[in-house]
C-alpha cells in the first residue's frame, strides 16, 4: 500500500517550483518549466526531452518503458496559464503560499496541480519497481491555454510518434462536491469552437446627424438578437445520459426534473444555481457575444464597428450549420465574416478497458462519490488527440466546490493538500492497475 507520506514533502515542493515559474500565456515562456519538469524526469532516471516549438515554447515528454505487450498510456497536461489581474487577488498569485491547508496561486487548479500529481505517480511507479505492460508517457505541453499551436498541435505535427497511445489521460473532468453529494465527471467529450469576428459597415457622419445606417446601432441590435437566441436542446445519447443521470441521483438543480430541462428552453438559463448555468452550456450550442470595437471620438459616427462571437457546439455538429445560424440571427446587410478559429466537438467511447479501472479507482478513494461521463464546454488537448483516433478521458482526481471551480481562471486559485496526496493515491492505483 502507498502511503502520502512517502511523497507529500516531495510533491508540494515539485507543485509550488512549478507555480512559482510563470508561465502566463501570452507569451508563455513555458520552456523554462518543461526543462524543470525534464530535470526531475531526468534524475529519477525516466529519459525525457523537451521538444521546443519556438526558443521560449515548450513541452516536456518523458517515457517509462513497459513490455510492449500492450500500446501505451499518455498522461497528459498543459504548463502554460492564463494571465492574473494581480490587484485583485488576496495573495501573490506566483508565490505559491500555502495557508488554510491550500496552496494559492494561478495554475494551481489549472492546471499544474495535475502535472505535479502525473510526475509524482510516474515516479512513484518507476521506484516501485511495477513491472509494466505498456508505455507510460507523460507529456507536459505549451500554449494549451491559446489553442495548442505551439503546443499540443505543434507536436502533433512534429514529433507524434513521442506521444502516441492507446489512452490518453488529460484535464477537462474533476471531481465536485454539492450539497454534500460528491460526483466525479469524468469527461469523455468536449464541444467544438467557432470563434468568429464581425465587422458592420454603415453610414460614418457627425454625431448631431442621426442615421439609420449607424454601424453602432446596428452592431447592439444584432448582439442583443444573438444574446436572446436560445438554441435547442440536443438530446443526443451523451446529453441524456448525463441529465437522466443526474435526476436518477437526485443532483439537478432544485425544481427542475429531466422531462423539464428537456421541453422547457429558459428552465436552466433562468435557474439561479451555478449547476444549472453549466448545465444549459451542456445540453445545447451556444453563441457568446464576448468583445466589441468601435469610434474613436463621442461627436462622430463611425463608418464600421466590429464584434466577435464565442460559438460552441456539441459534438457532431457542424461548425458550417453554426456560422449559418449565427449569420441570420445578424441578419444585416453590409457585414464581413472572419473566421478565426474553427475546431469540431470530439468524443470518446466508454466501452474500453480503462474505463471501469478510473471508475474502481476513485470509489475506492472516495466511495460516496458516484462516476458519470461528462462533456466540457470549454476545449482542452484532448480535442486534438480524439481527431488522431486516440481515446481521451478527462481525469483529474482534484474534488472542488462550484465555488473553488469558478477560481480557475479567475482570482485566488488554489487547491488543498488533501486534494493534492490523494490525487497521486488514484493515479498511482490507475497505473499499477492498468499497466502492469
Ligand atoms: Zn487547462
Amino acid at each position: 500500500m502507498l502511503d502520502k507520506k512517502e511523497f507529500e514533502a516531495e510533491l508540494l515542493g515539485i507543485f509550488r517550483d512549478l507555480i512559482r515559474i510563470d508561465t502566463s500565456n501570452p507569451p508563455g515562456n513555458e520552456a523554462v518549466a518543461a526543462k524543470y519538469v525534464h530535470d526531475v524526469l531526468a534524475k529519477e532516471g525516466i529519459p525525457a526531452k523537451v521538444l521546443n516549438s519556438t526558443p521560449t515554447r515548450g513541452s516536456v515528454v518523458g517515457r517509462l518503458k513497459g513490455s510492449g505487450a500492450k500500446r501505451p498510456v499518455l498522461l497528459l497536461a498543459h504548463l502554460d496559464v492564463v494571465p492574473v489581474e494581480a490587484e485583485r487577488w488576496s495573495v501573490k498569485p506566483f508565490a505559491a503560499e500555502l495557508s488554510g491547508g491550500h496552496i494559492w496561486g494561478r495554475g494551481t487548479l489549472d492546471i499544474k496541480n495535475l502535472v505535479a500529481m502525473e510526475l509524482m505517480a510516474m515516479m512513484l511507479v518507476k521506484r516501485r519497481g511495477l513491472k509494466l505492460n505498456r508505455d507510460i508517457i507523460l507529456a507536459a505541453t505549451a500554449d494549451e491555454e491559446a489553442g495548442g499551436a505551439y503546443g499540443a498541435r505543434w507536436l502533433i505535427e512534429n514529433h507524434f510518434d513521442e506521444i502516441s497511445a492507446e489512452y490518453v489521460i488529460n484535464e477537462g473532468g474533476f471531481g465536485v462536491v454539492m450539497d454534500g453529494k460528491k460526483f466525479f465527471l469524468c469527461q469523455t467529450a468536449e464541444k467544438g469552437i467557432c470563434w468568429m469576428k464581425v465587422t458592420v459597415r454603415g453610414e460614418g457622419g457627425h454625431g448631431s446627424i442621426p442615421t439609420e445606417r449607424n454601424p453602432v446601432v446596428q452592431m447592439g441590435n444584432a448582439i442583443s438578437r444573438i444574446g436572446q437566441h436560445s438554441f435547442p436542446v440536443a438530446r443526443t445519447p451523451l446529453v441524456e445520459k448525463l441529465i437522466t443521470g443526474l435526476e436518477k441521483l437526485n443532483a439537478l438543480p432544485e425544481g427542475l426534473t429531466a422531462q423539464r430541462v428537456f421541453t422547457d428552453e429558459k428552465c436552466l438559463v433562468t435557474h439561479p444555481s451555478k449547476l444549472a448555468k453549466r448545465l444549459n452550456a451542456f445540453v445545447r450550442a451556444t453563441a457568446t457575444p464576448t468583445f466589441v470595437k468601435s469610434g474613436t471620438k463621442v461627436n462622430v459616427i463611425p463608418v464600421e464597428a466590429e464584434f466577435s462571437v464565442d460559438c460552441r457546439l456539441l459534438p457532431g455538429a457542424s461548425p458550417d450549420e453554426m456560422i449559418e445560424t449565427v449569420k441570420k440571427l445578424i441578419g444585416l446587410p453590409d457585414v464581413e465574416y472572419e473566421i478565426l478559429q474553427k475546431k469540431p466537438g470530439t468524443e470518446s467511447r466508454t466501452d474500453t478497458e480503462l474505463w471501469p479501472v478510473l471508475e474502481s479507482c476513485v470509489k475506492e478513494l472516495h466511495p460516496d462519490a458516484a462516476f458519470v461521463s461528462y462533456m466540457s464546454p470549454g476545449g482542452t488537448d484532448s480535442g486534438f488527440l480524439r481527431e488522431k483516433g486516440i481515446v481521451c478521458y478527462g481525469f483529474d482526481p482534484t474534488f472542488l466546490t462550484w465555488e473553488e471551480v469558478d477560481t480557475i481562471h479567475g482570482v485566488d486559485e488554489r487547491v488543498s493538500v488533501e486534494n493534492l496526496t490523494t490525487g497521486v493515491l488514484m493515479l498511482y492505483r490507475v497505473l499499477e492497475r492498468f499497466c502492469t
